[in-house]
């Protein structure tokens, strides 16, 4: 059984049905929504192929819409492109979608979407282009125009991302389009919202009021990807309801040779403040052309898991590359193979300063299973942070969380090691019990006779979650 969980991104590649069906067969739990490419009619339409799907099959499949924020990006251009030598100088036009003409005065111009680029860039600042193959230094700013120095050319593509490493962007960490990306993301019901580019604490907790006064209940992914993300890490993991390794920018931003520390470090404090942590981004990269993923992509699944992450993410490999499925089936294959490994060392949130009842509960229920060798730990819970909690804590038991609302079920698509099944409002203990009872029998988990623990809520007791029960399958249960 495979613990840490799979995140697939929708696109093109993935709109034949029996192809999605196929992939979610094949073990996506989470499909991710990238609103930086797509209409919304596109986005509704995908995901009720995948709602219908995953019901179909009797899969738990949640869904993660992954908004945009400010990514800066080059205008359109030509269809050819716009050449671009090592050594020119090139004109930016801050604020412009298009552009007369892409030369000037015989040097290449080329349009930034971006008004406040002249404001924010000074001479030396550096300005990545397309995922850094074009570089250049700026030489002065003039207006709304920036001058640069091109130390590394090519050719400039329309809508190539442009970073800029070490500069302060002033850029608000939601746009006008974040804001409508977010409504329908709402009012779709995904179940989380990723917000890329995340600087500071105060751009989770601006988002999470907005996705409240839309009435949506949705929790926060902080995509991490800038280097003052890095700088606040603790701060922003602390106010984050999960948070995801975003290498792909990261890289760009900070150079590809920090990385894997970086990613490790951020793993690390996920999992010590117990918030899910996805890894993304390139994961099996050559497998967007290739049935099969390089030695060097298998090694970086299998240690992102050795890592301790909970879940990864395959990005252009699902949306847009030719072998979708097998890339799914592949990612799943390394993470089984790598969890039945000896090297796999499940990194325990420490003992927590402020530690909470559900914390305390949750720690030691996993050490209850572990003692008394139970076959489950079913944990009940309305929201799902008792189950999120259990799950931080990598119970070597199947964890099976048991929910009477549906976006909780789903939401617990992401959380390590966690399947999740639907169960009426828990009125008396006897009715959990045996509603746990049904669900692991039927789901061929447990068997009469069988220990099980059941972690859950007794009214009048202290915090949310305050009991653990150990049962036998099959025993009664009274009060
Ligand atoms: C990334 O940069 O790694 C990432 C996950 O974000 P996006 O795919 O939106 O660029």
């Amino acid at each position: 059984m495979r613990r840490a969980k799979i995140v697939a991104t929708l696109g093109p590649a993935l709109d034949d049905r029996e192809k999605l069906r196929a992939a979610v067969e094949a073990g996506i739990d989470v499909v991710r929504l990238n609103f930086s490419h797509g209409d919304h009619d596109t986005h509704a339409r995908r995901l009720e192929m995948v709602r219908e799907v995953s019901v179909r099959l009797g899969r738990n499949v949640g869904s993660l819409a992954d908004l945009q924020g400010p990514k800066i990006r080059l205008g359109m251009l030509p269809e050819e492109g716009v050449e671009v030598p090592t050594g020119s100088e090139v004109e930016l036009w801050a604020g412009r979608e298009t552009l007369d003409s892409y030369t000037s005065e015989g040097q290449a111009a080329l349009p930034v979407v971006y008004e406040a680029l002249a404001r924010d860039v000074v001479p030396g600042s550096l300005v990545l282009i397309a995922d850094g193959s074009l570089r250049l230094v700026v030489s002065r700013v003039d207006g709304d125009r920036v001058y640069g120095r091109v130390v590394a050319g090519g050719l400039a593509k329309s809508r190539k991302g442009v970073n800029l490493p070490g500069v302060q962007v002033s850029a608000p960490s939601l746009t006008d389009k974040d804001v409508e990306d977010l409504k329908m993301a709402v009012e779709l019901g995904c179940d989380w919202i990723a917000l890329s580019f995340v600087r500071r604490p105060d751009d989770v907790l601006d988002v999470r009021d907005r996705v409240h006064a839309m009435g949506g209940e949705a929790p926060i992914v902080s995509k991490l990807e800038r280097p003052e993300a890095i700088t606040n890490l603790q701060e922003i993991v602390a106010v984050s309801d999960a948070v995801m390794v975003a290498r792909g920018d990261l890289g760009v931003e900070i150079g590809p040779e920090r990385v894997p520390a970086i990613q490790k470090q951020i793993i690390d404090e996920a999992n010590a403040e117990a918030r899910p942590v996805i890894t993304a981004t390139e994961m099996l990269e050559s497998m967007t052309n290739s049935p099969r993923p390089t030695r060097a992509e298998a090694s970086d699944v299998a240690n992102a898991v050795f890592d301790g992450t909970d879940a990864l993410m395959l990005s252009g490999e699902t949306a847009a590359g030719k072998f979708p499925v097998e890339a799914v089936r592949t990612m799943a294959r390394i993470i089984e193979v790598a969890e039945s490994s000896p090297h796999l060392v499940h990194p325990q949130p420490p003992p927590h300063s402020q530690a909470t009842v559900g914390r305390v509960v949750a720690r030691a229920a996993v050490q209850v299973a572990k003692d008394i060798g139970a076959t489950a730990i079913v944990v009940y819970s309305i929201s799902g942070s008792s189950i999120e909690l259990v799950s931080k804590y990598r119970p070597e038991a199947p964890l099976l969380g048991l929910t009477p609302r549906e976006t909780t079920r789903r939401r617990t698509a992401l959380m390590w090691g966690t399947e999740a099944g639907l169960v009426p409002m828990k009125g008396a203990v006897t009715d959990l019990t045996a509603a746990a009872e049904r669900v692991l029998v039927d789901g061929d988990w447990a068997q009469r006779g069988d220990r099980i623990v059941i972690v859950s809520g007794r009214p009048g007791g202290e915090g949310g979650t305050n009991r653990i029960m150990v049962h036998r399958v099959g025993d009664p249960v009274g009060e």
